[in-house]
C-alpha cells in the first residue's frame, strides 16, 4: 500500500460521513514539543506514573509532585498548536469534525480554534483547593511550591485527573454523547491504555461506525481501525487536508 492510501481512504471517510469527531491523547502534542507518556521518548521512561500522577504520591510528597508539574506547566507554556491541532480546528470550522474528546491536558485544541472540545482529564493551567472550592487559572508556574490557596491557605493541586480518580462526570457525559452520535471517529496519538478515556472510540465502533487510527506506532487500535495511518499526526492532518482541498495549516 502507498503512503498517501490511508490519506485518501480516510478523506473519503470524512467526506461521507455525517457526524465525525477525533479522539485525542499525547502523541496530537509531541509535535509542539510535548512529550507522551508512553511511546518513544515518553515521560515514563524517566518517571513512574504511581510516584508522581496519584492522590497517594501528593499525599506522600506534594512538593516532589508540584516540581514534576511545575516542569511540565512550563513546558506547555511554552509550547503551541502544531499543524495537527490547527487542522482539526479547519475541519470543524468546515463542518466536517463536530467533537474533539481529548485526553491532554495542555489546551492546545481550544488555543488552536476547536471550539467543541471536551477535556476529560482536565488541565494542567488550572489549579484547585484541596480544601475549599477554590479554582484559579495558571498563567505561569506557581512561584511557591507546592501553592497555597489564597482564601483558606490549604495546598493547591493541578485540576487534572490522576491515576485512580474518576473523571469529570459533566465531560464524561459529553464524550459519550458525541460517540453515541458519531459514524466515524478519527484516533490520533494515543497508546488507548488509560480508561475509561480508552473505551470512547470503541462505543463508536460498537453502533457501525468507522474508525481512522493515526499514530506512527501500533496501539491498541490497531487491528480495529478501517483505516491505519502509520505516520504522525501533523502529517497526517496536513496531508488530510490536502486531500480535501482545505489548503496548508
Ligand atoms: P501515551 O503517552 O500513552 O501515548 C502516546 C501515543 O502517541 C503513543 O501511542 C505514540 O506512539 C503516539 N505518538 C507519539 N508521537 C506521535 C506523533 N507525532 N503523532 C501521532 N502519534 C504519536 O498518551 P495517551 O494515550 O494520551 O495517554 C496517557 C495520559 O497522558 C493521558 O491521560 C493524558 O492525560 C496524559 N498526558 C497528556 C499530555 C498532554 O496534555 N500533552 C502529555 C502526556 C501525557
Ligand atoms: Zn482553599
Amino acid at each position: 500500500m502507498g503512503l498517501l492510501d490511508p490519506v485518501v481512504e480516510a478523506a473519503r471517510l470524512l467526506r461521507s460521513s455525517r457526524y465525525a469527531i477525533v479522539f485525542t491523547g499525547a502523541g496530537v502534542s509531541a509535535e509542539s514539543g510535548i512529550p507522551t507518556f508512553r511511546g518513544s521518548g515518553g515521560l515514563w521512561r524517566r518517571f513512574r506514573p504511581e510516584d508522581l500522577a496519584t492522590p497517594e504520591a501528593f499525599q506522600r510528597d506534594p512538593r516532589l509532585v508540584w516540581e514534576w508539574y511545575a516542569w511540565r506547566i512550563k513546558m506547555v507554556l511554552e509550547a503551541e498548536p502544531n499543524p495537527a491541532h490547527r487542522a482539526i480546528a479547519r475541519l470543524e470550522e468546515a463542518g466536517l469534525v463536530k467533537a474533539v474528546i481529548t485526553q491532554n491536558v495542555d489546551g492546545l485544541h481550544r488555543w488552536a480554534g476547536s471550539s467543541n472540545v471536551v477535556e476529560l482529564h482536565g488541565s494542567i493551567l488550572r489549579v484547585r483547593c484541596t480544601r475549599c472550592s477554590y479554582r484559579s487559572n495558571l498563567a505561569r508556574v506557581p512561584s511557591e511550591i507546592p501553592p497555597r490557596c489564597p482564601r483558606c491557605g490549604g495546598l493547591l493541586r493541578p485540576d487534572v485527573v490522576w491515576f485512580g480518580e474518576p473523571l469529570p462526570r459533566g465531560e464524561l457525559e459529553r464524550a459519550w454523547r458525541e460517540a453515541g452520535k458519531a459514524d466515524l471517529v478519527i484516533v490520533v496519538g494515543t497508546s488507548g491504555v488509560v480508561e475509561p478515556a480508552a473505551s470512547i472510540p470503541l462505543i463508536v465502533l460498537s453502533h457501525g461506525g468507522s474508525m481512522v487510527n493515526v499514530n506512527p506506532e501500533p496501539n491498541r487500535y490497531t487491528g480495529l481501525a478501517d483505516v491505519e495511518a502509520r505516520m504522525t499526526a501533523a502529517r497526517f492532518f496536513s496531508l488530510l487536508l490536502a486531500e480535501l482541498g482545505l489548503g496548508d495549516v
